[in-house]
């Protein structure tokens, strides 16, 4: 396969870049930035062109990340509306809920969270507990959230729920868009290593959503919540470069070693960090398009290469890096690359019984 960029895909390249350094603002953040990417035609563009966004496929959303990721770009509050929700509204919703719910995501007027993983049941999604019973024309939620990365700041959430309760694993599960500004519903913030609080628990008491909130059918949520991981996975996985698209990049990596006079061994280590991303940048590029499991193995490769560019940054640094330093947040967030998304283990899992054809896991 020619892995060598195409004329329209250069062009792509300088278009995204042309517009980024005339818009990109230090100051214009979140939902502001959310609006004008919405303005310039770039506020999701792998959503299809009657939706607003541009149709692209996995190489020329590789394409944008880079270029903003390249360029600084702040990933938008609005990431879990564009990237997770909008997709399983497109792909499950009906009309009329299309029409409400996807331009408020798109011009960052809502911001959404995600209400799947509990206490007990994190990579054991299938095992949540959170009930929704019918009672006229709403559900009524009880249970308890946790992670829910940006519920503080959330309008809505993709929320899954149990609401048949003899219901065992993924039967009986069905899938909300959950209004969260409500009396029944309370977010405690979560306090991390890394000094912020962008993690809450959410709890629900008699919190209500609407029938008409449903997306997909009664009962079948899990195959709605199928196509928002899948999007989650390659979404959190095609930065490399960066982390998760934010944070210092392999390039501030260099810059910071060139002033620093690396030894040998950490030269060894900063050419094949160099080498490991171009690999895992072509690997996702050749593969995204086509193969189900990519998202999966680039996730892999892309999480653990992140962890080793912060601690090879702190090794550099000895022990100032983690004191007040721009890595030191970065360092300290880098752990959660192997989880969030899906554990390592978890990818290893289905690696190994799908491309692999391993027993089952017992
Ligand atoms: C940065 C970040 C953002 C997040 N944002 C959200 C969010 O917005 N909404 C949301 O719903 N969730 C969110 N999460 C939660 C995330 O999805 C879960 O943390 C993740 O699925 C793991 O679940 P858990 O924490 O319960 O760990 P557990 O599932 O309890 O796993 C504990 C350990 O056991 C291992 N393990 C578990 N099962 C197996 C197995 N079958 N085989 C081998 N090893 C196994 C895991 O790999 C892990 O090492 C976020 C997490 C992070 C780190």
């Amino acid at each position: 396969m020619d892995l060598r960029p195409t004329p329209a895909q250069l062009a792509l390249r300088r278009e995204i870049a042309t517009w980024i350094e005339a818009n990109l603002e230090p100051r214009v953040e979140g939902r502001d930035w959310q609006r004008r990417l919405a303005a310039g035609g770039w506020g999701a563009p792998a959503w299809p062109v009657a939706h607003g966004g541009r149709g692209f496929g996995p190489s020329e959303m590789a394409i944008f990340s880079e270029e903003m990721s390249r360029l600084g770009v702040p990933r938008a509050t609005s990431q879990i509306g564009t990237g997770w929700a909008g997709p399983a509204i497109i792909a499950h919703g009906d009309e009329a809920q299309k029409r409400r719910f996807l331009p408020p995501i798109l011009d960052g007027g809502q911001i959404w969270c995600q209400l799947f993983s509990e206490p007990n049941a994190g990579s054991d999604l299938a095992g949540l507990r959170t009930s929704a019973e019918p009672r006229g024309d709403r559900w009524v939620v009880n249970g308890q959230k946790t992670w829910s990365s940006y519920a503080h700041e959330a309008d809505y959430g993709i929320l899954l729920a149990r609401t048949d309760p003899a219901s065992l694993r993924q039967a009986g599960i069905t899938f909300f868009a959950f209004p969260m500004r409500q009396p029944g519903v309370e977010v405690r913030a979560i306090r991390q290593m890394d000094g912020r609080a962008t993690f809450n628990e959410v709890f629900f008491t008699d919190a209500e959503v609407p029938e008409d909130h449903v997306i997909g059918r009664v009962g079948e949520g899990w195959r709605v919540a199928i196509t928002t991981l899948m999007n989650e996975r390659t979404s959190l996985s095609t930065g490399a470069g960066t982390l998760w698209g934010s944070g210092p990049s392999l390039e501030d990596l260099f810059s910071l070693a060139r002033g620093l006079h690396p030894d040998r061994l950490q030269r060894q280590k900063l050419a094949a960090l160099k080498i490991e991303a171009e690999a895992i940048r072509l690997t996702a590029w050749r593969m995204l398009a086509t193969n189900p499991l990519a998202a999966s193995m680039a996730k892999l490769a892309a999480d653990q290469w992140g962890q080793r560019v912060n601690e090879l940054a702190i090794e550099l640094l000895g022990m100032g890096g983690l004191v007040d330093n721009p890595w030191t947040e970065a360092f300290l967030f880098s752990p959660a690359l192997t989880i969030g998304g899906g554990t390592t283990e978890v990818q290893k899992n289905i690696l190994a019984e799908r491309a692999l054809g391993l027993p089952r896991a017992r």
